[in-house]
This record gives C-alpha cells, sequence and structure tokens, in this order.
C-alpha cells in the first residue's frame, strides 16, 4: 500500500465537484502494474463523465490516458519490467501520481519519446488514426472537412488526412487557430465564427461536397456538417464539444444524397489487443520519427485541474492539454 494523489469527481456537476485529494493505493493485483505517472492528458471524455453526460458511479478519479514508468509488477505478469517506459488510454482513474493498470492496456513508450508527449498523444491519437483508416479510409484526393482544426483531435487529424494525399477544409472559431491548422497542412480554412452559411462556406472552399465530415463539435456545426457532404458522404460524428445533437430524423440521409452517418467511438477501434498495439505504434512511431507533430498547449499540476478544464471548456486551447504531479 502506497500513499497517490488524485483528482477525484465528487458527484456529477460543474467544476466545483473536482477534489484532490491523498488516498491509499493498494499493491498492483493479479494482471496489474503500478506506474508512477509522468504526465496523465486532459480530453472532453472527462468533461462529459463528470457532468454525468455519460454516467459514472461517483465518487471517481478523472483521467482517461497517461504515459510513466512501471514501479511494481502483479502476479502473473509477463513481459513488462520495473523501470520500463509505458503509455495507456482507454483507462479510467489515470490523473493520479501514481496508478494500477491492467498490463494488457499498456503499450511501450519509444526511446526519444518524452512520456509527457507520450501521454499527451494516445487518446487523442488513437482516435485520429482509427477516424482516417477504419471509419473513412483516406486516401489520395479525400477531401474531409475537420471542425476545431486546431484542437487536439482536430490537428491530427489535419497531420493524419494530408499524409495520406487528403485535403482538408478546416475550421476553427479564430484566425489565429486557422493558422495552426494551415502550418499543419491543412489547405483551406474557414473561421466558423464569422460565416452564416457554414455548409455553404464548405461546399465553396472545397469546390464541390466533402467525402467525410469529422465532426467532434457536434450541436453547433451538425447540420452544416451534413450539408456539406457530396451524395454517398460520410458524416462522422464524434463528440459534442458544443453540446450533444439531439435526436435526428433518419430521412435526411435520403434527401442529403444516400448519406452515411456513424457515431463512433475509440473503445471499438482498439477492443482487441492486436488493433490496440497496431495503432498506438504506429502513433507513437510518427512522434517518434518526427512525422507527427504534438502541441502541449497548456501543462497544469494536478492540482489546478479545475483550471484545465476550465480552459478546455472556455475554447481557450489548442492542441492537448496535461496533467503532471507537480508544476
Ligand atoms: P479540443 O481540443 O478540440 O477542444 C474542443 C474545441 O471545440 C474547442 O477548442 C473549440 O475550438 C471547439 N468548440 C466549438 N464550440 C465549442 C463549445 N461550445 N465549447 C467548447 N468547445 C467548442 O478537444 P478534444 O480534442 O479533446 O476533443 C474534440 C472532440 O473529440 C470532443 O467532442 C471529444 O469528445 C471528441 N472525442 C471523441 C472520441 C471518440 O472516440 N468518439 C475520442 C476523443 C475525443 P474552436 O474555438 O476552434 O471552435
Amino acid at each position: 500500500m502506497i500513499r497517490a494523489t488524485s483528482v477525484f469527481v465528487s458527484e456529477p456537476g460543474d467544476r466545483s465537484v473536482l477534489q484532490v485529494r491523498d488516498h491509499d493505493l493498494p499493491d498492483p493485483a493479479e494482471g496489474e502494474v503500478q506506474v508512477e505517472v509522468a504526465a496523465a492528458g486532459v480530453n472532453f471524455i472527462d468533461v462529459y463523465k463528470r457532468q454525468g453526460v455519460y454516467p459514472v458511479q461517483t465518487p471517481f478519479v478523472l483521467g482517461e490516458e497517461g504515459a510513466g514508468t512501471v514501479t511494481a509488477l502483479g502476479a502473473g505478469v509477463s513481459g513488462l519490467s520495473v523501470g520500463d517506459r509505458v503509455a495507456w488510454c482507454q483507462s479510467s482513474g489515470s490523473e493520479s501520481t501514481v496508478v494500477n493498470k491492467p498490463a494488457r492496456l499498456l503499450v511501450p513508450v519509444p526511446d526519444g519519446v518524452d512520456l509527457e508527449i507520450a501521454a499527451a498523444a494516445m487518446l487523442q491519437g488513437l482516435t485520429a488514426h482509427y477516424l482516417v483508416t477504419s471509419t473513412y479510409a483516406v486516401g489520395p484526393g479525400t477531401v474531409a472537412l475537420v471542425h476545431a482544426a486546431a484542437g487536439g483531435v482536430g490537428q491530427l487529424l489535419v497531420q493524419m488526412v494530408t499524409a495520406r494525399g487528403g485535403v482538408v477544409v478546416a475550421t476553427a472559431g479564430s484566425d489565429e487557430k486557422l493558422e495552426i491548422a494551415k502550418a499543419l497542412g491543412a489547405q483551406r480554412l474557414i473561421n466558423y465564427s464569422e460565416v452564416d452559411d457554414l455548409a455553404g462556406a464548405v461546399r465553396d472552399a472545397a469546390g464541390r461536397g466533402v467525402d467525410v465530415a469529422y465532426d467532434g463539435v457536434g450541436r453547433s456545426t451538425f447540420d452544416a456538417s451534413l450539408a456539406s457532404l457530396r451524395p454517398r458522404g460520410m458524416m462522422v460524428l464524434f463528440g459534442g464539444a458544443s453540446g450533444q445533437v439531439p435526436p435526428f430524423d433518419i430521412q435526411r440521409l435520403n434527401s442529403g444524397g444516400s448519406l452515411f452517418l456513424t457515431r463512433p467511438t475509440l473503445a471499438n477501434y482498439v477492443a482487441e489487443r492486436e488493433e490496440y498495439e497496431w495503432r498506438a505504434g504506429q502513433v507513437l512511431g510518427a512522434v517518434a520519427d518526427g512525422s507527427l507533430k504534438i502541441e502541449v498547449g497548456g501543462r497544469y499540476p494536478l492540482a489546478e485541474a479545475p483550471a484545465a478544464y476550465e480552459a478546455l471548456e472556455g475554447r481557450r486551447t489548442t492542441g492537448k492539454l496535461i496533467l503532471v504531479p507537480t508544476a
């Protein structure tokens, strides 16, 4: 048993329900590994869980991803040693100084990749990876709409679409954010806080309807995303940063031109260890060889977790926010 410090959600609610406090952490159980956390990633799913949009029994520790150094092994764990550098996602309770994680969720961090960058790359990186490889297979000439293109997932989508020869129509809420997307390869830029007809602006920018719309903004962009698609285009609603999309009339897929609609989630694209390893290997490998850039847009001590979420929810961030054990 050791002491750990973690970010707890005491009950569903606003940021005032966050509590950073010490607690006992038992030794790792069978199949588990104890990890000293170097950094944990801040994600929108933490907001949904805290608010109760995704119901979770309280109290619980926030944080779906992280990276750190193995400090102890539970019974039955093989292939890992004390001192190994590891990363994970799809595992709650990561906003802590020390965690016990199932060994099957840990992946090796390549030499040369900083642990804080690895933590920042996992959840959003694997998300962008499945979105461009499996939800819609982006290839040369694919025209993709990417909303909130300077955000965490957005920056990675821009890079992964362009790396596959696709063309990105990027949106963001300010010209400064659009400059970030442009520097990462986005060819067409739209400041959606300044246009009345977003779908028209997307079609003008693309020269036609887009093949795929990657929409993690949700409520405020969904209708325009759908109206931006070419016939038989793919609407990928993968989040609701602006709020959840209300119930939907399926006939709109018909009138829009035989459209496809999916609402994917990472869990279904990393459920098998082999697929998880493949995606993590590709993402961390691209970080290691410099072909995928991770912008850490904010680095907060665990004790300042509420400030990190205030910035994320307030649209004041670019790239990825991480929490670290100390300042
Ligand atoms: P971001 O860094 O993209 O931050 C959200 C961005 O959304 C903001 O910076 C802002 O950019 C834009 N936005 C527009 N309207 C609002 C609003 N009302 N409130 C807050 N933000 C708004 O976050 P993440 O990269 O962490 O996540 C992006 C989306 O991806 C989220 O919806 C998240 O849930 C989803 N996601 C889904 C996964 C899945 O598997 N389905 C996995 C991981 C993330 P701007 O100012 O440019 O408009």
